[in-house]
C-alpha cells in the first residue's frame, strides 16, 4: 500500500466555511420554502439582461474564452477610468487574492498582515501558499487599529490586507485614513503592497468619499479588488477583478490559469455592467432593507453594528436566546443566516439584506424566537 502524504499546511488546514445552502436545509428540516440570508448575495437575484446574455451565448460554451479577457478588462478600465493594463479579472476576487499572495510572497520567508477577525480567505490562502499571516485584533468597536497594523509590518511583509467596508462588521474607515496608511507603508516597507478589498464599497452611502477606486487617486503601492458577486448578482458565475499598481497586473496574468474566467461569466458581466436599472434597483433595495433590518433588530433589543455593506452584524439581547440557539431556531423556520464562529465571534450573527419579503420574514421569525424564549432556560443567567 502506498502512503499518502500531503504538505503539512494542507494536512493542518482549517478550510473555508461557506454559508449553508438552501438545498441542504430543505432536506435536513423537510421544508419546502427556505430563504438564504447568509452569503451577502444580491437580494434581487440575477439581472434579466445578464440572464439573457447567458442564454444568448450558451451555444458558444464549447469554445475556449479569448485569452486575457480583453473585452471585459477594457469595459472595467473604462468604468473606473484607469489604464486597461492595470486591470485583471479572475474566477472570483478569491482567485485574485490567492494570486497576489503567490506572486508577491515567497513560501517560508515572507508574511502577510491582516486584521482579526477578517475575511478568512486572506489567512487561509496565505497558509496554503506557505506564507505566514500575522493577525492584528480589531478594536473593541470593530474599527481598525492602523498603528498596530503598521507596527506589525516587517522587512519580510509583502502584503497588507484590508476590507472596506469590512466583513463581518460593516465598518468602513474614512478614505483619508486608508491613504495615510498607504503612505506610511510605502515609507516603512517599500516592498510591501496594500490590498484594499472593496467587495462591498458600492453599498456605502457615500462611495465617492470612501472609496480609493472611486476617488481615482490610487497610491502606487496599493491594489484594489472588487467583485461581481454582490451588487452585480453573479456570485455563482465566479467573477472578480482588481486594479493594480505599476506592472503587477502583467505578472498576475502570467501566473493566472489561462481560462479561469469562462465565456458565460464574461458575457453576463458585460451585460450586467450595462444594466443600470438592475444596479440602481439593487442599491435602493439594499439601502431600504438595511434600515428596515437595523430598526427591526434594534426594536427587538438586539445590538446592531452600523454597516456600510449589504449585511448587518448583530448581538442577541441579554435576556434572549444565545447566538447559537437563535441560528438553529431560524434554520428550523427555514431561514439561513451566518453564525460568526468561524470568524472567532461565537456570540455574533450576520444577516444579509434580503428583499422586502425576506426581511419581513426574518424579522417576524426573530420576534417569535426572542419573545418565546424562556429566560430561566439560559444557564448562568438570573
Ligand atoms: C464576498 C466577498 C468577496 C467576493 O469574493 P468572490 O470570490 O469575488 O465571490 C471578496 N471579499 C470579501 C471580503 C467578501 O466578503
Amino acid at each position: 500500500m502506498s502512503a499518502l502524504t500531503v504538505r503539512q499546511e494542507i494536512a493542518n488546514l482549517d478550510a473555508y466555511v461557506p454559508g449553508l445552502s438552501i438545498a441542504e436545509i430543505q432536506q435536513k428540516y423537510h421544508l419546502s420554502q427556505v430563504i438564504k440570508m447568509a452569503s451577502n448575495e444580491n437580494p434581487l437575484g440575477m439581472s434579466p439582461m445578464a440572464q439573457e446574455a447567458v442564454k444568448r451565448h450558451a451555444s458558444e460554451a464549447f469554445r475556449y474564452p479569448q485569452g486575457g479577457n480583453p473585452r471585459l478588462t477594457l469595459a472595467l478600465a473604462t468604468r473606473h477610468k484607469v489604464k486597461a493594463s492595470r486591470v485583471i479579472v479572475g474566477n472570483g476576487s478569491d482567485e485574485l487574492i490567492d494570486l497576489l499572495i503567490r506572486v508577491l510572497a515567497e513560501p517560508g520567508r515572507h508574511n502577510i498582515v491582516c486584521f482579526d477577525p477578517c475575511f478568512s480567505i486572506y489567512p487561509i490562502q496565505s497558509r496554503i501558499c506557505g506564507v505566514k499571516a500575522h493577525r492584528i485584533p480589531l478594536k473593541e468597536n470593530f474599527s481598525f487599529d492602523f498603528d498596530a497594523l503598521l507596527r506589525r509590518v516587517d522587512d519580510n511583509t509583502r502584503l497588507v490586507f484590508l476590507t472596506t467596508p469590512d466583513n463581518p462588521s460593516g465598518f468602513c474607515p474614512p478614505r483619508e485614513d486608508v491613504e495615510k496608511l498607504a503612505r506610511a507603508l510605502a515609507a516603512k516597507a517599500p516592498h510591501c503592497r496594500l490590498v484594499v478589498d472593496e467587495a462591498y464599497m458600492d453599498f456605502a452611502d457615500n462611495e465617492e468619499a470612501l472609496s480609493l477606486l472611486a476617488s481615482g487617486l490610487l497610491p502606487d503601492n496599493t491594489a484594489i479588488t472588487r467583485t461581481f458577486s454582490k451588487s452585480f448578482g453573479l456570485a455563482g458565475l465566479r467573477l472578480g477583478y482588481a486594479v493594480l499598481p505599476g506592472n503587477l497586473a502583467g505578472y498576475l496574468w502570467r501566473a493566472r490559469l489561462p481560462f479561469s474566467v469562462n465565456i458565460l461569466a464574461e458575457e453576463a458581466a458585460l451585460a450586467v455592467l450595462n444594466d443600470v436599472t438592475f444596479y440602481e434597483a439593487t442599491q435602493q433595495t439594499v439601502r431600504d432593507g438595511r434600515k428596515t433590518l437595523a430598526d427591526g433588530l434594534t426594536a427587538l433589543k438586539c445590538t446592531v453594528w452600523p454597516s456600510a455593506a449589504n449585511f448587518l452584524m448583530f448581538h442577541m439581547p441579554e435576556e434572549g436566546p444565545d447566538a447559537r440557539e437563535c441560528f438553529e431556531a431560524l434554520l428550523q423556520k427555514g431561514i439561513i443566516i451566518r453564525p460568526l464562529k468561524s470568524y472567532g465571534l461565537p456570540d455574533h450573527l450576520r444577516v444579509s439584506v434580503g428583499n422586502a419579503q425576506e426581511n419581513q420574514l426574518f424579522l417576524s421569525a426573530m420576534g417569535d424566537i426572542i419573545t418565546r424564549h424562556e429566560p430561566s432556560a439560559r444557564s448562568g443567567k438570573a
